[in-house]
């Protein structure tokens, strides 16, 4: 999120690239239809051909024959074994019976032989995957029709699930440690790595979610994200009062990405303001569902999205590479059914049917934080409000005033106009880069010397080199990890015949940043069942490290303080932004599970209210614009459901990380110790990395310096 252009992971999408490595959901299951599981102990579901397990009486043996000491690792793995024991999977208590272990030696040797075996599954499992995709993503030549099957193949989707049938799931569960978030957030701090590795072998296990779930919920996610892909708007069909067309002929946005980033591409236009305050109209539109249906992605119809009226557009106006329809166009002005909220209800009765399966994570929301990101959902909340209500506020926005010569108003919730600059013109930096890396070979042979830059000592840079692996990239490039030792990460990038351009360049150290990151991951961590760091925010925040320093390894001057004080306030403004969307998206899931039958009128109703609330209580102190449902807007809320807080997280935890490294003095040392800790809580992660864990601290002392260094106040 940092970085514009990234891609971690083979199976890394959207939804799962927060997720720690350890913790990655259940695949889709190849099970059969089967019975919801035991919701507890208590609670067992009659199985049809066993006879019911007397869970207590079965405990009672069990402690009588290992002793009253193993009461509690009784009691528990007996509770973690029922709870996901399905009557298919045969007789519970012969087979916790034959595989309790009491003995610490034998516990010692189970626990060593599961960490190795699970390292070779994974790293053999996700080689598979990378062999299967490599004509996709490394530039092979022409692609053959095949190609994009093999890429879709995971040979890694039904592992867990076949780890269950075959029962060393079970083995785990019965005798190491399922933890709920707030439980490793109170002992966290002093497990020791031992008591660390067991957690994550367990927590591995935490869900069974039988495969017709899980492909319920891949369905309804699909079909959101085709509703929300197919959302375009033409925008010179867009017009004024006067019948003006503000915008082009051919300009078709999709909602919200193209249409905020049209908004924030306005900021440098003289009739900018109008063209803005068009699209706000337009947002507020999609999120009240008051946009007529007939506008949605067909140019045959015009539109004033003040008044609401339509009409025909003139046929010498309507795009030549218009979507082919063959019905007329819609010309009613009657506004979708509430098709936008319907979608999300199906999201949200896809997720609640997991709910049973996970019993330490039990709702939608409780998965997204505390098995995904791993922060609990009121430290988060905290953490956006503390930005919110930030007393640097008033001062970043003074200074947008400043610059804008006019009053804020809502529209300015997406202002652009911070800049860095500095940095020589593209094309000469494209001739430095060409001539240095004339092919991706080019850079393999200079990352020693491009990894003593950054202050990595001759030894460890030799090491890293000789631990990453460079191809070229079909795509612009991304980083891909290894998850067992022996393998190496590759760092794909594209060159183009005449040599590496400076764009190229840019991504390249970006992901190298990714690749040192896995190294240290994956080769310098004591155990590998801690693999990894906290999540995707945690890398990005690494790879960043070295982006920034891209031209410092080029010899030439880093950007100066004027454009680094641009960048501060632009992070700032851009966070300060998305933390009231990811309020509203966590707000709108509460609401549902509080409402389940709600309809989606009712749903449309809900968002629309906390939306505007929202802005009222942030945003209109600074903007205007009271009750505007403007934060409602995102696509995200519909088709990646819950996946918003990460922004803004991800810009608190980048300057987290800059600040320390930047004050350290000591970059490869520190780096290196900051990898290498492993996939721990992200709290516990930044508290070893750092001195604190997760802040917001460092984001607004950054921005205070930058406000008070006022390099261009009047
Ligand atoms: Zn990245």
């Amino acid at each position: 999120m940092v970085a514009g252009v990234c891609r971690l992971a083979l199976r890394a999408t959207l939804l799962l690239s927060l997720l720690p490595a350890c913790d990655r959901p259940d695949p889709v299951g190849t099970a059969a239809k089967v019975d919801p599981p035991m919701a507890s102990v208590e609670a067992p579901v009659k199985p049809s051909e066993m006879p019911p397990v007397d869970v207590a009486a079965l405990e009672s043996e069990m402690v009588a024959k290992h002793g009253e000491p193993q009461r509690a690792r009784v009691h528990r793995g007996l509770a973690q074994v029922a709870a996901l024991w399905r009557p298919e999977d045969g007789d519970l208590a012969s087979f916790v019976r034959e595989h309790f272990i009491a003995d610490p030696a034998q516990l010692d040797a189970a626990f060593g032989r599961l960490e190795g075996v699970f390292e070779q599954i994974d790293g053999h499992t996700h080689e598979i995957g990378r062999e299967a995709r490599r004509a996709t993503d490394v530039d092979l030549g022409p692609l053959l029709p095949i190609d994009t099957l093999l890429a879709a193949y995971d040979p890694g989707a039904h592992v867990t699930e076949d780890l269950f049938l075959a029962k060393p799931a079970f083995v785990v569960l019965l005798n190491f440690p399922l933890t709920t978030l707030a439980e490793r957030d109170a002992q966290g701090p002093t497990y020791t790595r031992r008591q660390w590795a067991e957690v994550r072998l367990a927590g591995r296990f935490a869900r069974r979610v039988p495969g017709e779930v899980r492909q319920a919920v891949t369905r309804a996610t699909a079909d959101a994200d085709l509703y929300v892909s197919q959302y375009n708007l033409w925008m010179h069909h867009l017009v004024d009062e006067t019948g003006a067309r503000p915008f082009p002929s051919g300009l078709r946005l999709i909602s919200h990405w193209n249409l905020r980033d049209e908004l924030k591409g306005r900021y440098g236009d003289p009739e900018g303001l109008a063209k803005q305050r068009m699209i706000i109209k337009v947002m507020e539109r999609i999120v009240t569902q008051t946009i007529p249906a007939g506008v949605i992605d067909d140019p045959r119809v015009d539109w004033d999205p003040f008044t609401n009226k339509v009409s025909a557009a003139p046929p010498e106006t309507i795009e030549a590479d218009a979507p082919k329809r063959s019905e007329p166009p819609r010309l009613d002005g009657a506004p979708e059914p509430d098709v936008r909220y319907a979608k999300l209800l199906a999201q949200f009765h896809a997720a609640r049917a997991e709910d049973p399966y996970v019993p330490v994570a039990p709702t939608a929301i409780a998965r997204s934080f505390e098995l995904g990101r791993e922060l609990p959902e009121a430290r988060v909340k905290a953490l956006l409000e503390q930005v919110l209500t930030s007393s640097q506020v008033p001062g970043v926005a003074k200074e947008i005033e400043r610059r804008l010569g006019r009053p804020l108003e809502p529209t300015d919730l997406w202002y652009a106009g911070f800049k860095a600059g500095g940095a020589p013109p593209e094309h000469e930096l494209d001739a430095i880069t060409r001539k240095r890396y004339p092919d991706a070979q080019a850079f393999a042979r200079a990352m020693p010397e491009v990894l003593r830059g950054l202050g990595f000592s001759a030894e460890r840079s030799r090491w890293l080199a000789e631990h990453i692996r460079v191809e070229p990239s079909r795509g612009a490039g991304h980083a891909l990890q290894a998850l067992r030792r022996g393998d190496l990460p590759r760092l794909r990038t594209r060159v183009g015949a005449g040599g590496m351009d400076y764009k190229g360049y840019n991504i390249a150290v970006h992901e190298l940043g990714h690749n040192v990151e896995q190294v240290f991951s994956l080769e310098s961590v004591d155990h590998t069942l801690l693999a990894g760091i906290p999540g995707n925010a945690f890398t990005e925040a690494l790879a960043f490290v070295f982006q920034a320093r891209d031209l410092e390894l080029l010899g030439l001057k880093q950007p100066d303080a004027a454009s680094e004080r641009e960048r501060v306030l632009n992070d700032f403004w851009q966070t300060w932004e998305i933390a009231g969307v990811a309020l509203v998206d966590v707000a709108t899931w509460h609401w549902m599970y509080e409402h389940p039958d709600a309809t989606p009128t009712q749903l449309r109703e809900a968002v629309v209210r906390i939306s505007e609330e929202t802005w009222t209580r942030y945003y209109a102190p600074v903007l205007g614009g009271s009750g505007t449902p403007l934060l409602g807007v995102y696509s995200h809320m519909i088709s990646y459901p819950l996946y918003l807080s990460d922004y803004p997280l991800g810009h608190l935890i980048a300057f987290q990380i800059e600040e320390h490294l930047q004050g350290s003095g000591k970059l490869g040392e520190e780096f290196e110790r900051m990898a290498s800790f492993g996939a721990v809580t992200p709290d516990v992660w930044m508290t070893h990395a750092t001195g604190a864990p997760v802040s917001a601290e460092p984001l607004l002392r950054a921005t205070e310096a930058a406000l008070a260094s006022g390099v261009d106040s009047k």
